[in-house]
């Protein structure tokens, strides 16, 4: 055995470079090593920067939060693995055994099955109201609520909360009042402007913006709640890849160029859409029809986001027809892609409800929902007039 030359398990030490890179450097080490005992009490006690163990932070996760931060008008808010976990952060770092939460009653799927079945299991209650209305919301509270959760614009349906009236409600009886500004993003509504005391952010979804990157952001405006749920997080184990925060770095270099694109895209196709026969109904935050374009202009400063819903005339054959005929459009659940896609909530965010149910939140078998990217309007447009007129070929 030779011991005059290092082993190749040894690693190799970091090139030296006088110049910086420009680009942020990917970062996959699980393990820092510190120069000492001492050294690592340093850091933990917060005397000195660095890092220990990546499920506990890392510098791809922080360059990324300290950009979603600056956006959201926040301090130190943390990512984690995907959206979900950000909602798991705030649900199980803020409350306990005998807490009641009042949550909005379209919330995006997985967050209503949390709501649901998780916490119920730990002996935290929930409840479900009309966030339009501040008078539901108000009417749902029990002494023991510590936690009111909304989505400022609905999924599918695109209805946009009473945030004032609820943000107002919250302050009076001291009640946290966290938002999943996912849809709106902080483009279209900085929530801490506006009453906030939580952000949450499926990351995945706009801000990446390129469909290959799970994340999540969550940030508290009171420091102690912000601790609390880093503690938690790390506990649970919801820390974020470093790859994934990376991709989603680089997306969000364009993100503002992308949100303003597919925001103008998605007013010009819910117009078009609207004069196409066949089209029984547009929902789009700002259109005059829209039940709430008064709120929407008010707090979206005008703009009604990437998202628009349509319903066809025809059922199930006329929804599978348009899917068929619309080829370059992918029918995928999801949202937030630089390229448009079609989702059909009855067979995918809400098969999991009645027929009924699914009428009475107006969703028919002919509800579609766009997620409008950032591709040339007219050719959405020509795209969609021509899959519409295949599907209802009689209108
Ligand atoms: C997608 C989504 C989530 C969950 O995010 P994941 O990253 O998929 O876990 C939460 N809220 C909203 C509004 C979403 O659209």
């Amino acid at each position: 055995m030779t011991t005059d030359r290092p082993s190749p398990v040894r690693r190799t030490p970091w090139p030296e470079s006088a110049s910086r890179p420009v680009v942020t450097p990917l970062q996959p080490s699980v393990v820092y090593a510190a120069a000492s005992p001492d050294a690592l009490d340093a850091q933990y006690e917060g005397r000195a920067e660095g890092y220990a163990y990546a499920r506990e932070g890392h510098p791809n996760a922080d360059v990324l939060a300290r950009k979603i931060d600056a956006m959201e008008g926040a301090e130190g808010g943390l990512i984690v693995g995907s959206g979900m976990a950000a909602v798991t952060g705030v649900m199980f770092g803020l409350l306990k055994t005998g807490d009641h939460v009042v949550a909005g009653n379209q919330l995006y799927g997985r967050s209503m099955r949390m709501l649901r079945a998780e916490l119920p299991r730990m002996g935290i209650a929930a409840t479900l109201a009309d966030p339009t209305d501040a008078g539901a919301i108000a009417a749902a509270l029990t002494p023991q609520t510590r936690l009111i959760l909304i989505e400022v614009v609905s999924n599918p349906t695109l209805r946009v909360s009473d945030l004032a009236g609820i943000a107002a409600l919250a302050r009076e009886r001291g009640i946290l009042l966290a938002i999943d500004n996912t849809f709106t993003t902080p483009r279209g509504l900085r929530v801490f402007e506006h009453g906030a005391d939580i952000v949450i952010h499926s990351v995945t979804k706009l801000l990446a913006g390129h469909s290959d990157a799970m994340l999540g952001y969550v940030a508290a405006r009171d420091p102690a709640l912000q601790e609390a749920i880093r503690g938690t997080a790390i506990t649970l184990g919801l820390s974020p890849s470093p790859f994934d925060c990376w991709l989603a770095e680089r997306g969000l270099h364009s993100f503002d160029l992308r949100y303003d694109r597919a925001s103008a895209n998605a007013a010009a196709l819910a117009d078009a859409l609207a004069g196409m026969p066949g089209v029984m109904r547009v929902l789009y935050p700002t259109r005059p029809d829209h039940p709430d374009r008064d709120r929407a202009a008010a707090l979206l400063d005008g703009r009604g986001g990437n998202m628009v819903s349509f319903e066809i005339a025809g059922g199930r054959a006329a929804a599978n027809a348009l899917v068929a005929a619309a080829q370059h459009i992918p029918f995928a659940p999801t949202l937030g892609d630089i390229g448009t896609t079609l989702s059909h909530p009855a067979s995918s965010s809400h098969r999991g409800l009645s027929a009924d149910e699914r009428e009475a939140l107006g969703m028919s078998e002919g509800f579609f929902r766009i997620s409008v990217g950032i591709e040339d309007a007219d050719l959405l447009i020509a795209e969609f007039r021509a899959a519409i007129a295949a599907a209802c070929p009689g209108a």
